[in-house]
């Protein structure tokens, strides 16, 4: 896939699209990635509480395809944070994945009962000067976190990996970020199918107009919000499907319509109680 790229505040560029293997079976995770790679997909994002990191890296091995082709996230789990341990994680993480550097790690959840976020950004800001990672972030932070880590290091994360989703648009929290240099990823774009998306006003017309399918729909709307985007699916022909989104633009007048659709639905566990 030709997906266009962004270019984060540390002078890194991400693909704008991606395959998320959340809940993918670490036994299926070599076959279904390598089956994003040759469907064209070069951004991967997974975390080390999926499980699925070995067969990322064994799908990465026999790709053929040269280190810097590739983008793979992965991220800091609750239980790891900390100013000793996050090295550790990350070490573990590369060594499962088979890599020398991830170009992105994130902090996986604020995790407030650990109370080590602020430790945890101070390491990565040092796994990213060692060259472990290329580029660092956090996820599911809140804007009292963000301002944590931003008054203890003065490092903006490059993205904040938040649930975002056409009924849950995340409008405050992002006219936040953004303007301080942090690009919004979405997580669960696809509302994790635990909606209708066909069932939100206008978006099947929307749909139907370009002979497209909602979730191209909502993939094409992240695009075009400036958010970068995965969606996850374990089946080839979505992978296709999903990726089939830069030969239309949704109107001024489509984008509003989806805009109206927020509603403030949160699909996923929220971060403050999330442990
Ligand atoms: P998603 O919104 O991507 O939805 C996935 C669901 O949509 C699956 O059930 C899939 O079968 C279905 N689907 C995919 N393509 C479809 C299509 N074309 N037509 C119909 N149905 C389709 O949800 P997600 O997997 O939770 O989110 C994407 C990625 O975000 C994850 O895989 C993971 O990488 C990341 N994520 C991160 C966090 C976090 O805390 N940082 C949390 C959840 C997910």
């Amino acid at each position: 896939i030709l997906a266009p790229h962004l270019t984060l505040n540390d002078g890194n560029r991400i693909p704008q699209l991606g395959l998320g293997v959340f809940l993918v079976e670490p036994d299926e995770a070599e076959r279904i990635v390598s089956d994003a790679f040759e469907v064209g997909y070069r951004h991967i994002d997974t975390a080390r509480i999926y499980k699925n990191e070995e067969g990322v890296g064994r799908a990465i091995a026999s790709s053929g395809l040269s280190r810097d082709e590739l983008y793979i996230t992965t991220k800091l789990w609750n239980s790891d944070q900390g100013a000793d341990t996050a090295r550790g994680a990350l070490e573990a993480s590369l060594e499962r994945l088979g890599l020398d550097y991830v170009d992105l790690y994130l902090i996986h959840w604020p995790a407030p009962k650990y109370g080590k976020h602020v430790e945890s950004w101070e390491a990565l800001v040092a796994l990213k000067e060692a060259g472990l990672a290329k580029s660092i972030g956090v996820s599911n932070f809140m804007q009292s976190h963000l301002e944590d880590i931003d008054k203890a290091t003065g490092v903006v994360p490059v993205v904040n990996q938040i649930e975002l989703h056409p009924a849950f648009q995340q409008r405050e929290l992002r006219s936040f970020q953004e303007p301080r240099g942090t690009l919004t990823e979405a997580w669960g774009p696809l509302g994790q199918g635990k909606y209708e998306l066909a069932e939100l006003a206008g978006l099947a017309e929307i749909a139907e107009r370009h002979g497209k399918s909602v979730q191209q729909v909502a993939i094409r709307w992240h695009i075009q919000e400036g958010i970068i985007v995965f969606p996850k699916t374990t089946k080839r022909e979505r992978m296709v499907e999903n990726a089939d989104v830069f030969d239309f633009e949704l109107s001024a007048d489509e984008m509003a319509t989806i805009a109206a659709v927020d509603q403030g639905l949160r699909v996923g566990a929220h971060p403050e109680n999330t442990d």
